[in-house]
């Protein structure tokens, strides 16, 4: 049992975790990243364990994937059980259980009740491509839309359809052709503001520079990850899905970060009662191990030839142990009931410190997944120095916080769904302590 509190025995980095990074200097490429260079030793609930012994409260969740803790009791007792029995065939070569239980339970927990099918990949990129091939394949149409700050992956078609330039496409390309992107309503930053404006923008883009009889698909994430966790304005998400369903596209909800509870819903999309065509999954569902799927109408997924989809690794089965353990915690202990919950303590406190940070441009999110934005005061303009500096203040207290958005702006909230309320409100007086110090 790791208690759940914030322990410091040395500065972060420890002198443990400074010996490990100078050796994964000389043997790992510099081309991967890292937030907070310490080394994890054990984690459970919302605690990191380093190896000097320091307890950190996980805001990060390893980007929204252990909504259910970092190690999840019937995750781990699944995962033992099935390593124990086989841990690879091939679903492609010999069946398992495992997997067609996963695709029953995201049949079932995706919004809308027409039939479904669930196929199951690894990573949320692989689901987000499969998506793309299932909808071409369906439509026979090549075009693919994609939204202002969007974040999709970074595989070759995925990076294509994320919005950044870098850290994530330069010197990458070229870029997959076909892909478009259209402006988002983005409540604070704009340009288009609301609902109508943002969708008459769409809509004309789509009718008059890409030919909406040419688009199989437009991908939308419901609320935006990566690209700062931006609530689209109300209604427009919507509004674009009728378009797709009277022009035969099929509407995609990447629900890879904003999926499985995280947002106070199963699915970011019942918020505004979406139901789309096919849902992307991958982060929260297995508990930390690898795996995705696409979920959608039984038409669309169907349209694939038998060998077109697939992957050595797709669904493998100690990723679908793990995931069905996962769906057990979130569904019997209501983490999107927690996740609410977690809205409704943290976000009236970040609104009151915004009204006296100028330097707070921005406030927002949905359930478990909220973010802070920095401006220069008075201007929307970013303030990516002041989110790294409130960042490090949060990292050495001990409180792991991601950065996000493409101004690098915006520190972001994902924490484990069943942090407990006490470790919480630790962690946000280090960031009330940390903005402060840092902005006020
Ligand atoms: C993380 C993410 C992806 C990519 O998932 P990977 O598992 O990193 O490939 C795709 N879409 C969204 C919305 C994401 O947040």
């Amino acid at each position: 049992m790791i208690s759940q509190e914030r322990v410091l025995r040395t500065p972060i980095p420890g002198p443990r975790s400074r010996e490990l990074h100078a050796r994964r200097e000389a043997e790992v490429p510099r081309g991967f990243g890292v937030t907070l260079p310490i080394f994890v030793d054990r984690a459970e609930g919302a605690v990191l364990v380093d190896v000097d012994g320091n307890q950190l409260v996980d805001l990060g969740s390893g980007i929204a994937v252990t909504s259910v803790g970092a190690s999840d009791p019937r995750v781990v007792e699944r995962v033992r059980e099935q390593a124990g029995r086989f841990t690879h065939t091939c679903f492609m070569v010999t069946e398992y259980a495992g997997f067609v239980d996963v695709a029953a339970a995201l049949n079932r927990l995706t919004p809308g009740d027409h039939p479904k099918r669930t196929a199951l990949f690894s990573t949320g990129a692989e689901a987000v491509e499969n998506a793309v091939k299932i909808a071409r394949s369906h439509t026979g149409r090549p075009a693919v839309v994609v939204f202002d700050h969007a974040y999709h992956g970074r595989t070759s078609l995925t990076m294509a359809m994320t919005a950044k330039h870098l850290p994530y496409k330069e010197s990458f390309g070229p870029l997959s052709p076909e892909v478009h992107r259209v402006p988002t309503a983005d409540p604070f930053r704009g340009p288009f503001f609301t609902a109508e404006a943002a969708f008459a923008r769409f809509a004309d883009v789509v009718r008059t520079q890409i030919g909406a009889g040419r688009v199989a698909a437009v991908v939308a994430e419901p609320v935006l990850g990566e690209g700062g966790f931006v609530v689209p304005a109300e209604g427009f998400l919507p509004r674009v899905a009728e378009f797709c369903a009277e022009h035969g596209i099929v509407f995609v909800a990447d629900e890879v970060q904003t999926g499985l509870a995280r947002t106070g819903r199963m699915f970011a999309s019942e918020h505004e009662g979406l139901v789309p065509d096919l849902v992307c999954t991958a982060k929260a569902l297995a508990g930390g191990l690898p795996l995705a799927a696409v979920t959608g109408r039984a038409e669309i997924m169907d349209a694939v030839h038998p060998g077109g989809l697939g992957g050595t690794y797709a669904g493998n089965p100690v990723a679908c142990a793990a995931a069905l353990g996962a769906l057990q915690t979130i569904e019997e202990q209501d983490l999107a009931g927690r996740a609410a919950r977690i809205e409704r303590r943290v976000l009236p406190r970040l609104r009151a410190l915004a009204a006296g940070v100028p330097a707070i441009g921005d406030v927002r999110g949905r359930g478990a997944m909220l973010a802070v934005e920095f401006v220069v005061p008075g201007t929307t303009e970013p303030a990516p120095e002041v989110a790294a500096a409130v960042a490090r203040h949060c990292h050495a207290h001990g409180v792991l916080v991601l950065v996000c958005g493409t101004y690098g702006n915006v520190i972001r909230l994902l924490p484990p769904l069943v942090i407990d309320v006490d470790l919480l409100d630790d962690a946000l007086g280090v960031l009330d302590e940390g903005i402060r110090k840092v902005a006020a």
